[in-house]
């Protein structure tokens, strides 16, 4: 389909919509507040390139370039964005998104309404990474004739030089990445700023919110240091306030265009938030986080007295590695500029100051750069500077969003340090405190180790807190977070990096070569986790996937594949796949990795692991004695009979909650129509999940979770009262879950104590 509504999209439309458009998606369907509007799918953009034959040229520029060379990239940039922009958009696209906006006039009641058109790639936005501020946002496009205009450079900004760097930097493949248009009604904002529903840097259950007069653009852009406020949400008590100089403001001109103007005089220092409606956005926020069952990142709007949520998605950077400098060390020395503590640190350097994208290439590996804020086309010069230093923004801007998330240490809203600092002098910046320092400074060592054990005593729990990952880049990020393990290894994933089919491998007698593969990838996982254990679980693979796959021609188009020929099933029938996974971690374990043990999917009866097993020893690998073997539990039929999977003997179990709840409430997990009625807390779910867990307790069996709802808080505190003895999450889920399931253990242990004091 060319164009779809907000109402008919869901989170998991991200290869329809993109990150943005799910999640517009989602929020709509979920009842919050979004200003009415559809997307241009992702099928859209890439029918334009294939049919209109633009896509190999495009392709072949991207494949000479190389991206460390600012000025060959950018030249490969402008040349592709004018392919785009000069190529004829077919007719009957044109047709499709012309009619869904003016369907939307009709609907909001307006001709040639005002909408804002976002770009959103659908690898953009994803949990992986932050692509903040990546591609195109355009305000105040009104009338068919602008929103196909603007359509047409959204698809362009795909190859803006940033964009196409990050690509490279984060491994996805250029074709692989597409976009997806927003077009949606304009909120008129009179204020407008955003909402972390936790803090990012600690994970403390707090809103912390920033504000600004106006459109929401100049809060997200950095060009003002907003107000910043804190919500305790447990009570809904505001325990922050800072209110700060707001400079600049957006609004409209009398055309409706967006200008950047002075605040006026009387409000530059006036409070933009008032209590109530600080309890309004706290409560907005938590509703968002509840629904998504993880910490929310969020833009937010006030129109006159409504309130509007523009954007939501989970935060990246929740959990991660501690940043490069060293956190807890003290500076001592003359302070030359204060700011706000936007990325915790210690960095030290030479200071160059950066005022134009053209002096960009002056910033050599540790320099300290200098910047009146940072915008998406600077990353590659972020990524060579030891810290960052702004004149603007506030904890959540650009700037802040991207240090995090580099690890880098960065001081923003100092409002003139682009003055007061000096060329290639010395200095030393605190990224936590917000201070830049005279000179290269020794970092005292004493005070702060008392400090950091104090501070940061890391959370003990007796459930193991483990992590899902699915491509190898994400090991080392997860395994910072301090994940007990690996509780699901998708190898999918590592079969569709590799873009060719597992068979294809087989019936080209390149069996070698699939083991290598596979191998290759999984040790990545096996070190950065060694000597934690990593489940590595074969491959389930679902035909409708593998057909995208060199070499997948041949998988047979099923009426639902996610019914069909998958997980083991498909396995036993393929058993040259099979074995090749299992040589393969065979060979890992020879290296000395033995800590990796087998997971089967999708199990329906206790004969599937019989053969699985007898496979497995016959590539010379003994289930039990020379690794673990174990279950995943997604079919209900397998929960019903776990008794005799226990009888013939697992190490571990695992509950694919996933998978267990489409096939427990007949709700295909894929099918936007029936999403609604998709939910892991429905009593019949719960009720197989909580006899799994029972059951294994009994055998004395390990019994985990990986399915989403090991990620999702509440649940988790009722699986750890069932018995649960592992929990899988996201990367971004395992600080808060940790939280979660320590608070559960310690109830327990509490209300025990209770009992016996009666
Ligand atoms: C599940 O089904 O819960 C699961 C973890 O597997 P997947 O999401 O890969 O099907
Ligand atoms: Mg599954």
């Amino acid at each position: 389909m060319y164009v779809q509504k907000f109402e008919d999209l869901n989170k998991s439309d991200i290869a329809i919509a993109g990150g943005k458009g799910a999640n517009l998606g989602e929020l709509t369907q979920a009842g919050i507040p979004v200003p009415p509007g559809f997307v241009v799918t992702a099928e859209t953009y890439q029918k334009f390139m294939e049919d209109t034959g633009i896509n190999d040229k495009v392709l072949d520029i991207l494949d000479k370039i190389d991206i460390n060379d600012t000025k060959a990239l950018q030249a490969a940039a402008e040349e592709i964005k004018s392919i785009i922009i000069e190529t004829p958009i077919p007719d009957d696209m044109i047709m499709f998104i012309k009619e869904a906006y003016n369907q939307l006039c009709q609907r909001v009641g307006e001709d040639d309404t005002d909408v804002a058109i976002r770009s959103s790639a659908t690898a953009e936005d994803l949990p992986e990474a932050s692509f903040a501020g990546q591609q195109d946002t355009f305000l105040h496009v009104s009338g068919d004739e602008e929103v196909i205009e603007y359509v047409r450079k959204c698809w362009a900004s795909l190859f803006e030089a940033r964009a196409i760097f990050y690509r490279e930097e984060n491994d996805f493949e250029h074709s692989k990445v597409l976009i997806a248009v927003v077009v949606q009604k304009m909120a008129i904002a009179d204020k407008a700023g955003v909402m972390f529903t936790v803090n990012p840097s600690t994970g403390e259950e707090i809103a912390l919110i920033e504000g600004s007069w106006g459109l929401g653009e100049a809060v997200v852009s950095g060009d003002v240091t907003p107000d910043n406020y804190q919500v305790d949400k447990a009570n809904n008590e505001v325990i922050n306030v800072t209110i700060s100089d707001k400079k600049v403001m957006y609004t409209n001109d009398e055309s409706g265009t967006s200008i950047k103007v002075n605040v006026p005089e009387n409000l530059r220092m006036e409070r933009v938030l008032s209590d109530e409606e600080l309890i309004e956005l706290t409560e907005m926020g938590k509703r968002v986080q509840a629904h998504y069952g993880e910490p929310m990142d969020t833009e937010w709007a006030f129109e006159r007295d409504n309130l509007f949520l523009l954007q939501a998605r989970p935060i990246t950077t929740l959990g991660d590695a501690e940043p490069a400098g060293d956190d807890d060390a003290s500076v001592d020395g003359e302070v030359l500029v204060r700011g706000l503590g936007a990325s915790p640190g210690i960095a030290t350097g030479l200071v160059k100051i950066v005022l134009d994208i053209d002096e960009l290439d002056k910033i050599e590996d540790g320099d300290v750069m200098v910047t009146t804020m940072t915008t998406p086309d600077m990353v590659p010069a972020m990524r060579r500077a030891s810290g960052i230093v702004t004149d603007e923004g506030g904890v959540t801007c650009h700037a802040s969003i991207i240090s995090r998330e580099l690890g880098i240490p960065c001081v923003v809203g100092t409002g003139d340090a682009t003055k007061t600092l000096k060329e290639d002098t010395g200095v030393t910046l605190d990224g936590k405190k917000g201070l830049v320092f005279e000179g290269i400074t020794e970092v005292s060592e004493e005070a702060p180790q008392a400090q950091a054990v104090a501070a940061e005593a890391p959370i003990l729990t007796v459930t193991e807190v483990k992590a899902n990952v699915s491509m190898p880049e994400a090991a080392e990020r997860a395994a910072a977070t301090g994940a007990d393990g690996v509780g699901l290894l998708r190898t999918e994933h590592l079969m569709l990096t590799a873009g060719i089919h597992p068979g294809k491998f087989i019936a080209d007698g390149r069996e070698d070569e699939l083991i290598d593969t596979i191998a290759d990838n999984v040790q990545i996982v096996a070190d950065a986790f060694y000597p934690k254990p990593v489940w590595y679980r074969t491959l389930d693979a679902p035909t409708d996937e593998f057909i995208t796959l060199e070499g997948g021609e041949n998988e047979p188009r099923e009426h639902n594949p996610m019914l069909g020929w998958r997980g083991i099933r498909r396995e036993l029938d393929q058993p040259e796949i099979l074995k090749c996974e299992f040589k393969a971690i065979k060979k890992l374990h020879e290296k000395g990795y033995t800590n990796i043990g087998i997971m089967i999917p999708l199990s329906q009866s206790p004969a599937e692991l019989v053969k699985a097993k007898e496979l497995c020893a016959e590539v010379g690998f003994i289930p039990h004695k020379d690794v673990d073997f174990g279950m995943m539990v997604e079919i209900p039929a397998a929960a019903i009979i776990i008794d005799e999977y226990l009888k013939i003997g697992v190490d571990f179990v695992s509950l694919g909650t996933n998978d267990l709840t489409q096939y427990t409430l007949a709700v295909d997990r894929n099918n936007e129509f029936v999403a609604k009625h998709y939910t892991e807390e429905h009593p019949a779910v719960m009720k197989l999940i909580e006899r799994t867990i029972k059951k294994c307790a009994e055998a004395g069996v390990t019994c985990s979770i990986c399915g989403q709802a090991g990620s999702v808080p509440h649940i988790v505190e009722k699986l750890v009262k069932f018995g649960i003895t592992s929990v899988s999450s996201n990367a971004d889920a395992i600080a808060e879950v940790r939280k979660t399931v320590a608070r559960a253990e310690q109830k327990i242990i509490l209300e025990a104590a209770r009992k016996r004091l009666e």
